[in-house]
């Protein structure tokens, strides 16, 4: 491969702190890779490692032309990194997998051919047992994908992380979203591109821990459900609604209270000015809620369409109009 040639497949793969189970993961990757006989580059995203990691990918780089490695100053997250690596791969598709080999590699291959005979865009990696994953993370996750169901009904396909196969025509739409935290779960099945799925088996991770604390997981999940609704942001304002006519409710009864004559000096006063400082803020709070809901929505600054087809110039991806 020249360095001017584009290849068909670009292999993102962000590593933090990875030295223990980089080896491993290259010696497997790589012979899977030049399996597939097709010209292609793996995009090592070395997420502000501190340990050895950026030694290991140097020494691996020496004897595999096809490693590109990129050093993220700072450790900017999975996420983050994984983004880094979208927007420098170079390859017609794209397939993003985590360093630690709970993605098995050899899966790559059939997502390649599902996404050459099916001409879809996405291919996502479905797991079909997680058995290798703790208890706590399967309950925590299983909570975590049914609220983001019942509160934003996002497309994404149940038991689908982040190993998937993305076309250039996603990666480009994901590279354009200029949103603040993206969850790429999320983001890439609400580009609403033509998908397929394979199912794999979860694997344990071949070495080194998880780079996962619990407040990583909790960042995630906050990012995943503010960056897909407004839920939240509805409760305060419905808060703000119930609390301002409660108290509203009050100053009536404190005021009528007072006209039949049976209160203590003192306590209609009282009562008037606290509800009635209270109502005008909750229900002044839900009205700028509702004002930051739409500044939100602006600021993510999400296409409001995407064309699958158009006669005028037809379509290079003919699934796209399905
Ligand atoms: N990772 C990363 N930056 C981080 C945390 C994790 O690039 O801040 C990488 C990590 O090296 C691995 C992938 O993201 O390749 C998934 O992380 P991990 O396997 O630790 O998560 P878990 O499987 O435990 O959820
Ligand atoms: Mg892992």
């Amino acid at each position: 491969m020249t360095a001017m040639s584009v290849p068909e497949l670009s292999i993102v793969v962000p590593m933090f702190n990875e030295e223990a189970v980089l080896p491993l993961f290259a010696a497997r990757l790589r012979p899977v890779a030049d399996g597939l006989e097709t010209a292609y580059e793996v995009v090592a995203v070395d997420d502000g490692s501190s340990d050895g990691t950026a030694i290991a990918l140097q020494k691996q780089r020496r004897v595999w032309p096809q490693l590109r490695v990129v050093r993220l100053r700072a450790n900017a997250g999975h996420q983050a990194a994984i983004s880094a690596g979208l927007a420098l791969a170079t390859g017609a598709y794209v397939v993003t997998l985590d360093a630690d080999l709970q993605d098995p590699p050899e899966v790559i291959a059939e997502m390649l051919a599902v996404a050459r005979a099916e001409s879809v865009d996405v291919v996502y990696g479905v797991r079909s047992d997680r058995s290798s994953d703790s208890r706590f993370k399967r309950v925590t996750a299983r909570a975590f994908y049914r609220s983001m169901d019942a509160m934003a009904g996002t497309a994404a396909p149940r038991d689908a992380g982040d190993y998937r196969l993305m076309s250039r025509a996603t990666v480009e739409a994901v590279n354009a979203l200029p949103e603040y935290g993206r969850v790429l779960r999320f983001v890439v099945p609400a580009l609403g591109f033509p998908s397929a799925s394979v199912t794999y088996r979860r694997e344990e991770r071949a070495a080194g821990s998880s780079k996962y604390p619990f407040t990583k997981m909790l960042r995630l999940s906050i990012d995943s459900m503010t960056a897909f609704s407004l839920a939240p942001l509805r409760f305060a304002t419905l808060l703000g609604l119930v609390g301002g006519a409660a108290s509203l409710a009050l100053l009536i009864f404190a005021l009528y209270a007072r006209v039949r004559g049976h209160v203590v000096a003192g306590w209609t006063s009282t009562v008037v000015v606290v509800s009635g400082v209270g109502a005008v803020q909750l229900l002044a709070l839900g009205i700028l809620g509702e004002y930051v809901g739409r500044l939100y929505a602006a600021a993510q600054a999400r296409p409001s369409y995407y064309v699958a087809y158009d006669s005028a110039t037809g379509s290079a991806n003919p699934a796209a109009t399905r």
